[in-house]
């Protein structure tokens, strides 16, 4: 994959998914712009080891929920770089519960930086890329939001948006050379799953034919793939990188 000269911007970079993704972007050669919530050691390592791979990563602390940080995230990257060319919509979280008492906070929580945030920087970074007209947006989303998950109705509610959210987007934008395809990771070894209990784990290991956890390496590579040139005739697409478990 060759990426060189392109600009990227990536949310959640600090650790986890959004790290990997970061990394091999900048191993196959673009520049990146990459927002954290709160954990700036995390995302110093991440620009430090993009730094390594001979570009420039600038971490910027923003909400992904919040227009006016997202606004300052893509101008960050427009002043550094002039354009950009990729958008990955990674950032996400959890607050897990059943249906019947689960706060509405918590619910909205999750919609807030799951949905509405991958919404706020696709369409700030879809007018950069209509000018352009060119660009590859690729949202993160979930098995959950194939199949639904009990204890997850506001996660699966968000990711089952993400899809609606790309497809829709897809339609809209294919004519001025923009593709959104969304991944959907299956049981990925992060921070967000190693706080499940034993016992869930197991379950879930159960229920994966692979028979194994997913690493953060793998989405990023599918990742990769959609931004780059191989990947200028698909979009709309959700490509789910999960050992089987969607099948
Ligand atoms: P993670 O390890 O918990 O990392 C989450 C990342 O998102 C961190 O960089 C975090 O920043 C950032 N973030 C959280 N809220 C944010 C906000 N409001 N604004 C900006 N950044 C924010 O999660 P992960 O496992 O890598 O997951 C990455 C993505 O993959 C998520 O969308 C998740 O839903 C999806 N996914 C994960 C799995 C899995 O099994 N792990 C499976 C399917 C889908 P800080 O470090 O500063 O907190």
């Amino acid at each position: 994959m060759n990426l060189t000269g392109k600009t990227a911007v990536v949310t959640g970079g600090s650790r986890g998914i959004g790290r990997s993704i970061c990394l091999e972007l900048a191993r196959s050669g673009a520049n990146l712009v990459f927002c954290y919530a709160g954990n700036s050691a995390g995302a110093e390592e991440t620009a430090a080891e993009c730094s390594r791979l001979g570009v420039q990563a600038l971490p910027v602390q923003c909400n992904v929920a919040d227009p006016e940080d997202v606004k300052a995230l893509m101008e960050t990257a427009l002043n550094a770089f002039g354009r950009i060319d990729i958008l990955v919509n990674n950032a996400g979280i959890t607050r897990d519960g059943l249906l019947l008492t689960m706060k509405e906070s918590d619910f909205t929580a999750v919609l807030d930086t799951n949905l509405k945030g991958a919404f706020l920087c696709l369409k700030a970074a879809a007018r950069t890329m209509m000018k352009q007209r060119c660009g590859r947006v690729i949202n993160i989303s979930s098995v959950v939001g194939l199949r639904g998950n009990a204890g997850q109705v506001n996660y699966a509610a968000s990711k089952a948006g993400v899809i609606g959210l790309t497809k829709s987007a897809a339609k809209e934008l294919a004519t001025r050379g923009i593709t959104v395809n969304a991944v959907a990771p299956g049981f990925i070894d992060t921070d967000m799953t190693a706080v499940l209990p034993e016992s869930a784990r197991t379950a879930l290991l159960g229920s994966i034919p692979a028979g194994r956890l997913g690493q953060p390496e793998e989405i990023a590579h599918a990742v990769a793939f959609f931004a780059g040139d191989h990947a200028a005739y698909i979009t709309g697409q959700v490509l789910a990188v999960d050992g089987g478990m969607s099948m």
